[in-house]
């Protein structure tokens, strides 16, 4: 039997016969490289024994190791004191973060996680220099513990004064902080992967200590493998210790997860099977069945959307320039809509059947929100943590958010960051850090009108402009690839043929308390491993889980490229309507992310038929797509090409009015009284309406503002 005695000899026979080479480059290079990686597998090649007197007594192991580098670099002739990081643990020390319970404490674990929380970064002693207040003598004390200093309590009698800190004749003793070795530590939470957490349950969260080069290693939203030791803490009431204890982990190590969906493992026969269904003639008709199958297509507009759908889970290439900017592949969209008209269905059935796909409201209740926040305390320590919001944990995935339009201020603030350059900057209360947001955003909105439903636009009507009808900027909602209207109005044909579907698709669900009380398996689990189900008319429909696969698969092999023809196609298609656009001098010029829009869902349809090239069908699809939301959301009264829908008439009136507004201004020190701007607005055919009208809209837009009543200046 091997004890941890033996186990100073141990390291140094193995980091002798193993790698003296790597540690005297190591030695060399430090402080620059502190860490010194040593696979686990090494170890135990080595000695199983050892390895396994490793994984049971980790932390005495570890910390021996860490004193025979350091003689070793010291023997040298470097003064180094390099960390060693074993990583790669085996299969059998795999736990869950809600495995994990006293068995575990002090075993050497490991375990995949995703981090939602940082702390700031603090110093603690590490190793404590204390002098003897009577004699002088010094005391050295190596610091396990992050909650209590351990101060001497007596000074030894070879070579000190042998008095105590209590009885009689007692001495103190000063800490000497600029002698003792201080290392940084953060406190990250944890949590259980998405994926591994059955629906309907929350998953658990941990608090894992990272000290020394750990510190500050990762951010938010990183998909890492811990490899770190359970240790306990008594948990204090009112400053009274407790008989219950908190868990917690001490990080040895971590591993960086960086093959993209890597968590969905597709079999070889899987992948004959995707690529059988990749020749399919009905593949597009295919997919499309295969969004949301109880929500019926029914009409021409739902069929759209499904397949935009279709494009915005396989999104388009993300791609990275040598002057450091990066465009985003991700296709953002947005659906705006009366109330039951199945968007939270739509929200819900995207956010489960995405790879990496979350669900989440505008205004949910976690305190990070969409984007981030930083708050304080929330370790208990008083340090600032920030905590990564869902856009952040849906990092290379999707992020479906209803009532996108109730968002708090703090996320309106940073969602155009976040959804643009895919990217979280904070800065605040000791903590910076950029934290991913790689995912593409679902949204849905409901309109703010006081009966809840859309009016049909009115170009002469301010009011039921777009961006007047939701609460949402202009600006925001141009971050959209797509922005689909979706009005509940009256139709006899298609009100039957939802009535119908609605109720035989009710025929064939399961109640749910013959699930719960055990009579019946949920109906999902029934299609674990099936490839293929039938939808209410019997159409044969992908399985979400297989659907899934299919996205992955496509996402991480096929990164298609535009050749010289197709790439002509798009130009030509935007040329063509900027001319168009250039003969009416009131149209907002066709801004450059429209072209991104098209070209990102040009590739998402060849990444559907599993191609690296653009094909002349799939950028003529796109441009249809991206022609039809436009005439839709603007109901064809509009300019198709204004994504903030102001319509073409009502922007002729602005720009009359804005330009009576700057030449009065201009002749009148910088400001205008309104019954002048009526006068001239007359002469040009406007009544004092639609001046009030377009002042109003203008000013909304932060264009104009009014100093005083009746007074109008530009800002
Ligand atoms: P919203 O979020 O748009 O207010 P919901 O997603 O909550 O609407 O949908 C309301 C209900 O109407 C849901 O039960 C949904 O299944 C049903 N429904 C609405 N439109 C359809 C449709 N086209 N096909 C099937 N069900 C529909
Ligand atoms: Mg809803």
């Amino acid at each position: 039997m091997l004890t941890i005695h033996d186990s100073e000899a141990r390291w140094r026979t193995f980091f002798e016969e193993t790698c003296a080479n790597e540690i005297s480059s190591l030695a060399a290079s430090w402080p620059e490289r502190i860490s010194f990686p040593v696979d686990f597998a090494r170890i135990q090649a080595w000695n199983v024994s050892f390895a396994e007197l490793l994984l049971n007594n980790p932390r005495d192991t570890i910390s021996k190791s860490n004193i025979i580098l350091a003689t070793i670099c010291r023997e040298s002739g470097y003064e180094a004191d390099p960390r060693i990081r074993i990583i790669g643990l085996p299969p059998d020390s795999i736990r869950k973060l809600r495995d994990i319970s006293s068995e575990e404490v002090e075993l050497f674990i490991t375990s995949e996680v995703i981090v939602t929380k940082i702390s700031e970064l603090k110093p603690r002693i590490y190793n404590g220099i204390f002098t003897c207040t009577t004699c002088g003598n010094t005391i050295e004390i190596t610091q396990p513990n992050e909650l209590e200093l351990i101060e001497p309590s007596e000074c030894p009698d070879t070579g000190g004064c042998g008095r105590r800190t209590s009885g009689g004749g007692s001495t103190r003793f000063d800490l000497r902080m600029e002698s003792s070795t201080m290392i940084d530590n953060q406190w990250i939470e944890v949590q259980e992967l998405p994926e591994n957490v059955k629906p309907g349950s929350q998953p658990v969260r941990l608090s894992v200590l990272a000290e020394a080069e750990l510190a500050g290693k990762h951010v938010p939203g990183e998909r890492i493998r811990i490899n770190g030791i359970p240790y306990v803490r008594t948990l204090k009431r009112g400053g009274m210790k407790t008989p219950m204890f908190d868990v917690y982990i001490s990080l040895h190590s971590s591993e960086r997860k960086n093959i993209p969906l890597e968590e969905i493992e597709i079999t070889p026969s899987e992948l004959a099977e995707i690529e059988k269904i990749s020749q399919r003639d009905d593949l597009e008709e295919l997919f499309l069945r295969s969004i949301a199958p109880s929500i019926i297509a029914s009409d021409e507009k739902m069929r759209f959307i499904k397949k935009s759908l279709v494009f915005q889970l396989l999104g388009g290439v993300a791609r990275k320039y040598p002057d450091g900017t990066r465009t985003r592949g991700d296709i953002h969209i947005l659906l705006l809509g009366d109330p039951g008209v199945a968007k939270s269905q739509l929200l819900s059935f995207m956010g489960r059947i995405s790879p990496r796909g979350r669900f989440t409201t505008g205004g949910g209740t976690s305190a990070a929100g969409l984007t981030a926040a930083a708050v304080r305390d929330s370790f208990n320590d008083g340090r600032f943590s920030l905590e990564a919001g869902a856009l952040v944990l849906a990092d290379q995935g999707l992020c479906a958010v209803d009532e996108f339009d109730k968002m708090s201020s703090e996320d309106r603030g940073a969602m155009h960051e976040a959804m643009e350059q895919q990217q979280i900057n904070i800065n605040k209360g000791g903590i910076s850090a950029t934290m991913p947001t790689r995912c593409a955003v679902l949204a849905a909105a409901n309109p703010k009108t006081d009966n809840g439903r859309f009016s049909p636009i009115d170009w002469s009507d301010s009011r039921t402009f777009l961006h007047n009808q939701i609460k949402l900027s202009a600006p925001l909602i141009s971050r959209f690839d797509i922005v689909w209207m979706i009005q509940d109005m009256v139709d006899k044909g298609r009100d039957q043929r939802i009535a119908e579907h609605i109720v035989r698709v009710k025929r064939t669900g399961v109640p749910e308390h013959l699930i719960d009380s055990g009579h019946t398996v949920p109906p999902e689990s029934l299609l674990k491993d099936h490839i293929f189900s039938t939808d209410v008319d019997g159409n044969e429909v992908l399985t979400p889980d297989f659907f899934q696969k299919y996205v992955a698969h496509a996402k991480r092999l096929f990164h298609p490229e535009c050749d010289d023809a197709t790439m002509e196609i798009l130009v030509n298609h935007y040329t063509a309507k900027r001319e168009e656009m250039a003969k009416d001098e009131y149209s907002v010029s066709l801004t450059a992310r429209a072209i991104e829009a098209t070209m990102r869902m040009a590739e998402a349809r060849s990444r559907l038929f599993l191609r690296n090239h653009v094909v002349a069908e799939d950028a003529k699809e796109a441009i249809a797509m991206d022609g039809l939301w436009r005439y839709l959301a603007y109901d064809g009264n509009m300019n198709p090409q204004d994504p903030t829908g102001t319509p073409q008439k009502a922007r002729s009136a602005e720009k009359t009015i804005g330009a009576i507004v700057r030449t009065l201004c201009r002749e009148r020190d910088g400001e205008c009284h309104v019954n002048e701007i009526y006068n001239s607005a007359g002469e040009q055919g406007f009544d004092e309406d639609t001046v009030d009208r377009v002042l109003q809209s203008m000013s909304n837009r932060g264009v104009l503002y009014s100093p005083r009543i009746g007074l109008w200046r530009y800002a």
